[in-house]
């Protein structure tokens, strides 16, 4: 529907301060000078773990937390109000919309300490404010700049089915939604700027879609409206070769495909929410990661086939907060339906099953999923396993949440062969231990288990070993011998 449309997103850092706000406003200004643009906005840098944090809090019984946060919200976004509005009954009045959303949160975590419970909902209304206010700051900054611009809520237009604080976008009813509001404020030369983060049910009650979900709110409203490109701006030059807090020398990726992208997002690479890709690659949409502290930078653009080089391996990426469980015993040798009950506890427990490896006897099934979900896992397990365990059928199911997920990943890795001896070998000449192993069946990551406390040496170590840190060429070649290092 919308010709030339430009879908872009600001993280929560790149809308953490009114400088920052102010360079986020004219980056979309000078978008929206020639094409229609719709901007999605992350809570201001930290908003959303104290909202997190304060609904925590009242939740245990504290009372005084809902007026601690209620004062740090009004600090943080009225610093931001003063340096970015000039006129004085534009600023009134947009402190008093700001200050009505803190009293509604507030008031929520007033209730959570009184009732002493924390209900999924409850949490979603509460960690959301963050991205209420922040839309509502960043369209004011932009009409500051002389731009029309309307704060609307994702409420409006983004319909997800009922799951607290992970909802999945209705993608039929979305593009309707957003189609129908949006379309005549961008008629009328307007740039609307949409809550990230947040989405709401068919009838209308607020969801969430997971810390870190603006990136996913960006690409499911790109999907929905038929945007040209979308341009999500973050605190980094793109998509780099490793996590640059971990590897320093990482260098930034000039194009990378959606597969690789995707896993790179599912094994922890923060920069992308882990189901950014996913409404978009289908419809071809490209997604750039830019700078938004450097416009200047072209970033990483994410496209159906990236970047034409031989190279095999792109990107190291990491994960901690991941729990290894081990379902095993003699007993399970060759039993039929050990595999079936496992993961069906676990899907009971609704774990996040990210690997699966199994010994070659049989006697072992051991899975890896978020920390967050072990110990329902660990119960639904223990039950399902109650009559084997007792007779020593199944003899234990173990958790080790000392562990690291590190995954290499490349879609030219495919019937590559050698890039697992090479990780073997790298590792083994360091005395590094691997737990488990696991390649995808799209051939595009061989993701390995460590000990936590190696992760940060097993990324750099194997960062060096497939030369990251050297600029791929389209002209690489496997008779290149500086290339050979990194095919
Ligand atoms: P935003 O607030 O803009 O959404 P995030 O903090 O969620 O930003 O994501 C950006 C961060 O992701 C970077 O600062 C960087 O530390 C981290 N990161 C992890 N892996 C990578 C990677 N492979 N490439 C770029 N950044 C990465
Ligand atoms: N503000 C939300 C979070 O911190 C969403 C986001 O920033 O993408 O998780
Ligand atoms: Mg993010």
């Amino acid at each position: 529907m919308n010709a030339n449309l430009q879908l872009m997103k600001f993280g929560g850092t790149s809308v953490g301060n009114a400088e920052c706000i102010r360079r986020a406003a004219e980056i979309i200004m000078r978008a929206a000078r020639e094409v229609p643009v719709v901007a999605v906005v992350s809570a201001m840098g930290g908003v959303t773990n104290q909202l997190i944090e304060a609904a925590q809090a009242s939740a245990a019984g504290d009372l005084d937390a809902a007026g601690k946060l209620a004062e740090k919200l009004r600090q943080q976004h009225q610093e931001a109000i003063e340096i970015l509005i000039d006129d004085g009954d534009k600023r009134a009045q947009l402190s008093a919309e700001l200050k009505e959303i803190i009293e509604e949160v507030t008031s929520l975590c007033r209730g959570t300490a009184l009732l002493r419970e924390l209900t999924p909902r409850a949490l979603d209304a509460i960690s959301s404010a963050g991205e209420r206010l922040s839309a509502r700051l960043l369209a004011s900054a932009l009409r500051e700049l002389g731009l029309k611009a309307v704060a609307v809520e994702a409420t409006e237009l983004i319909v997800t089915d009922n799951r607290s604080g992970r909802a999945e976008p209705m993608m039929a009813e979305t593009r309707e939604r957003a189609t129908a509001r949006l379309a005549p404020l961008l008629a009328e030369g307007s740039v609307p700027v949409v809550t990230g983060f947040i989405g709401a049910t068919v009838d209308g009650k607020l969801t969430t879609l997971g810390r870190g979900g603006s990136d996913y709110s960006a690409t499911i409203l790109g999907a929905a409206l038929d945007a040209t490109e979308i341009i999500i701006w973050t605190d980094v030059d793109g998509v780099l070769t490793a996590d640059p807090r971990l590897v320093p020398e990482a260098r930034t990726l000039q194009e990378i495909s959606y597969n690789e992208a995707a896993e790179l997002a599912y094994f922890g690479a923060k920069v992308l929410h882990p189901k950014t890709l996913r409404p978009v690659s289908e419809a071809g949409i490209p997604v750039w990661i830019r700078n938004s502290f450097l416009p200047e930078q072209t970033g990483t653009k994410i496209t159906e086939t990236g970047h034409p080089t031989r190279r095999g391996v792109k990107a190291i990426t990491a994960m901690t907060n991941v729990t290894l469980i081990t379902v095993g015993g003699r007993g399970i040798v060759g039993v039929p339906g050990v595999a079936a009950k496992t993961f069906t506890a676990a899907a009971n427990a609704e774990a996040n099953v990210l690997l699966i490896s199994q010994s070659s006897s049989g006697n072992d099934i051991c899975f890896i999923i978020d920390s967050g979900d072990a110990a329902r896992t660990v119960a639904e397990l223990r039950a399902a396993f109650a009559f084997d365990l007792a007779h020593k059928e199944v003899e234990h199911v173990n958790v080790n949440a000392d562990i690291a997920i590190v995954a290499v990943v490349g879609e030219r890795m495919r019937g590559m062969p050698g890039i697992a001896g090479r990780i073997f070998n790298a590792l083994g000449r360091r005395g590094i231990n691997i737990i488990a192993i696991a390649q995808g069946s799209s051939e595009c990551n061989v993701s390995l288990v460590v000990e936590a406390a190696l992760m940060r040496e097993v990324v750099q170590a194997l960062h060096g070993e497939f030369g990251l840190e050297r600029r791929a060429s389209r002209f690489e070649s496997v008779e290149d011998g500086s290339a050979l290092a990194s095919v």
